[in-house]
């Protein structure tokens, strides 16, 4: 079972503000992507490789499915045939994988690189010296990596009760979004996407700057395991 209502509402209030919704299935069964496709939601996000291409198979072509996990680089062979926008891009290697599977495919694969933002240790990502070592490297190597395009950052709040960290942490992320535009990407227009905020900080995200929020309890119901 879904929530129709919420779908409904964060669709309207998303459209006006300008932020794609990543509706966020994992751990849910095929029948509930169906439902929410039904109501004309597109962009679906996955964690789990073989999750992913399980589901894949099995729905519509025309959904966008973005990986929002993190991604070992022996499994991106398996989504290069399909996947959309790969959210958590961490490393070079990473990078260089994903432009090589998308070449065998003869496609070009979106990516997002995920930054680290949280005061916690359990979360993937870059801090701003990696972050910067890994765009110099992409700058040097531009030319081998034609089936890939970095389209922006993405970052996870501290999981937290404490909004003023939360609020902290995303402005965080949204600045470093913006410098690294203006130093890396100013004049490439598909470098344009912050994607923050989930089910419980998505309001404090949007007014941070993000444009990309991955929700999924608040779409599908809360999960037994994460
Ligand atoms: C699970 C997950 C989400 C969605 O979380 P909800 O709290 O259910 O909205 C968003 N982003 C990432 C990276 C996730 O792993």
């Amino acid at each position: 079972m879904v929530n129709k209502e919420a779908w409904e509402e964060l669709t309207a209030e998303f459209a006006q503000k300008g932020v794609t919704l990543v509706a966020v299935s994992k751990t849910k069964p095929v029948a509930d992507v169906v439902e929410l496709y039904q109501l004309g939601q597109r962009v679906f996000g996955e964690n789990y490789v073989q999750e992913l291409v399980e589901k894949q198979a099995e729905l519509p072509a025309d959904i966008q499915w973005n990986f929002i996990g993190h991604l070992q680089t022996n499994k991106v062979k398996y989504i290069a045939p399909f996947v959309s926008l790969i959210h958590t891009v961490d490393s070079f290697k990473l990078l260089a994988e994903i432009n090589k599977q998308a070449q065998k495919c003869d496609r070009t694969i979106h990516v997002l690189l995920q930054v680290y933002i949280a005061a916690e240790d359990t979360k993937f990502g870059l801090d701003q010296q990696e972050l910067t070592a890994l765009l110099d490297e992409y700058h040097k190597k531009k030319n081998e990596l034609q089936n890939i395009r970095i389209c922006g950052l993405m970052g996870m709040a501290t999981n937290t009760e404490n909004e003023t960290q939360i609020r902290t942490e995303f402005a965080n992320l949204h600045q470093l979004f913006n410098s690294t535009k203006s130093v890396h990407f100013a004049d490439d227009a598909t470098f344009a996407t912050c994607s923050m905020g989930m089910s419980s900080d998505y309001k404090i995200a949007i007014e941070a700057g993000s444009n990309m929020v991955r929700i999924g309890s608040l779409l599908f119901g809360s999960r037994v395991t994460v």
